[in-house]
């Protein structure tokens, strides 16, 4: 730290990224990205865009707009492009919370929410998750504070159905319930259609995953206009500028080529079933995910191991240290090879110790 970091962020603990190693080649199966390319329209999209990059991009995002409004159902007023869904859930901290606002979410759940609260000195309720790390909605029913679940949540991959995040959102009318549906294109159901019903609804989504666009940075923040308003406040009093030329012209052409992308979630869906059939055939558990990773343990070895054993042999999982899901990994499901490539890796790591 110099000497001119400021006080108030001196006990800042920063996120720590999934890796992105540049010293080898590795399965990497760390991050959730998408393991096909953007669809082709997209890629020639931002190239024409490339072209006139000496100009700064619309900063109200025009025509991005208009396009995730016919995706949606909405109208552009609801809409708010952002870079990469981090970005919308940052404003959202800074616009709806304070020390009388605090924010809840679960214990396991997103390692970005206690950051963004603690940066933005925002209490944070922290929610444990059932004994079976479903989260359990009574808990966040007549809660009066503002809260941010993802749906389905990560790292676990369950999901919590539309009926029971409504009982949430009616029974904390002036609070902010934000959805994550970072994951929700692999099999979960949208909260988009509670839009009309209640102004306290916040749908963050993101292009990072279902839409092979984790390198251009582009998420949405789907809500009530005032809602909206607000975050847009905070937005051109930030970073007006914030989803540059390429992306805005690569997500126009992304909505448009949403068959491409329906059939590489079912890709991803047929290739989990596949994987998680293949793991408990060798002993793990794997909870029920509707997201393009698996959260999946093993008795006989530690998840540390484990995860130390796959980059070993090339290929990269996350581990997360937390006390509670110390024995678990977490693994994108990625292309049928790169799976059987994982899968034998674990058949091989297993049989070296005798398991
Ligand atoms: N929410 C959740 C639950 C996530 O796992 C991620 C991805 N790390 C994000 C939001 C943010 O994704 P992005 O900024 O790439 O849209």
């Amino acid at each position: 730290m110099s000497r001119f970091f400021s006080a108030k962020y001196a006990s800042l603990q920063a996120y720590t990224p999934g890796e992105q190693p540049r010293d080898a080649e590795y399965i990497k199966l760390n991050t959730n990205e998408s393991p096909y390319p953007p669809a082709p329209a997209v890629v020639s999209a931002a190239a024409r865009e490339a072209e006139r990059l000496n100009l700064y991009c619309d900063p109200a995002c025009t025509e991005l707009c208009k396009a995730a409004a016919r995706l949606y159902g909405l109208g552009p007023e609801n809409i708010l492009p952002v870079n990469g869904s981090d970005e919308i859930l940052y404003f959202s901290f800074m616009a709806f919370g304070d020390e009388r606002h605090p924010f809840a979410f679960p214990d396991v759940t997103y390692g970005f929410y206690p950051i963004y609260a603690n940066v933005n000195h925002v209490p944070a309720h922290i929610i444990p998750l059932r004994e079976d790390f479903s989260i359990d909605p009574e808990d966040y029913c007549n809660l009066g504070e503002n809260i941010v679940i993802p749906n389905p949540n990560a790292p676990t991959g369950m999901a919590l159905s539309v009926s029971r995040i409504e009982d949430i959102l009616r029974t904390n009318p002036d609070n902010v319930v934000i959805i994550d549906e970072a994951y929700v294109d692999f099999g979960a159901e949208s909260c988009v259609p509670l839009l009309g019903k209640y102004d306290n609804l916040l749908v963050t989504q993101t292009f990072s995953k279902s839409r092979s666009l984790a390198g251009a940075r582009l998420g949405f923040g789907l809500g009530n206009p005032a809602l909206i308003r607000d975050l847009n406040t905070v937005k051109y009093s930030v970073n007006p500028y914030n989803v540059n030329r390429m992306t805005q012209a690569a997500g126009v052409a992304a909505i448009e080529s949403l068959d491409y992308y329906r059939k590489n979630c079912q890709a991803i869906a047929e290739t989990r079933a596949y994987t998680i059939g293949e793991l408990a055939k060798l002993g793990f558990e794997t909870l029920p995910s509707l997201t393009n990773f698996i959260f999946t343990q093993s008795p006989a070895i530690p998840g540390g191991t484990l995860y130390q054993a796959l980059k070993e042999r090339g290929v990269l999982v996350r581990h997360f240290g937390q006390p509670r899901t110390e024995n678990f990994v977490r693994v994108t499901i990625g292309s049928r090879p790169q799976m059987d490539a994982f899968l034998d890796a674990v058949r091989a790591i297993l049989k070296e110790r005798g398991l």
